[in-house]
């Protein structure tokens, strides 16, 4: 099969939407740990955690949505996850489209808890 690299336009396309993501959900969990601050005296620290880990979770959520689909930059074809490898943390993560038999490297890695 060949290998080819893909336009990094995915990659940053990808960082970009991870940047918005993080910052409205990371937002929102702050403000939530605000509102718990002024309406709850003496909250217990469990709600700030609480707060902040809606927030990271909505991030995620967020991320999944807006992230950009890959499709191969060939035939236009869009590659899911199935055709995604690079699971384990450190590794590149490639597309391969079945109809090209090409491996397009993403110019990406897995990182801890972000390769999903
Ligand atoms: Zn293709």
């Amino acid at each position: 099969m060949e290998r080819r690299k893909a336009p990094n336009s995915y990659s940053r396309q990808t960082m970009v939407a991870f940047e918005v993501a993080f910052a409205i959900g990371e937002g929102l969990g702050v403000g939530a740990a605000v509102v718990v601050y002024f309406s709850w005296p003496n909250a217990p620290i469990w709600a700030y955690s609480t707060a902040l880990g809606v927030g990271f979770v909505i991030s995620l959520v967020i991320f999944l949505r807006i992230r950009p689909k890959f499709k191969c930059p060939q035939c236009g074809k869009e590659l899911r996850r199935d055709a995604m490898f690079g699971m384990k943390e450190g590794e590149p993560i490639r597309f391969v489209c079945s109809t090209c038999q090409i491996k397009w490297e993403s110019g990406m890695s897995v990182t801890r808890g972000g390769g999903d």
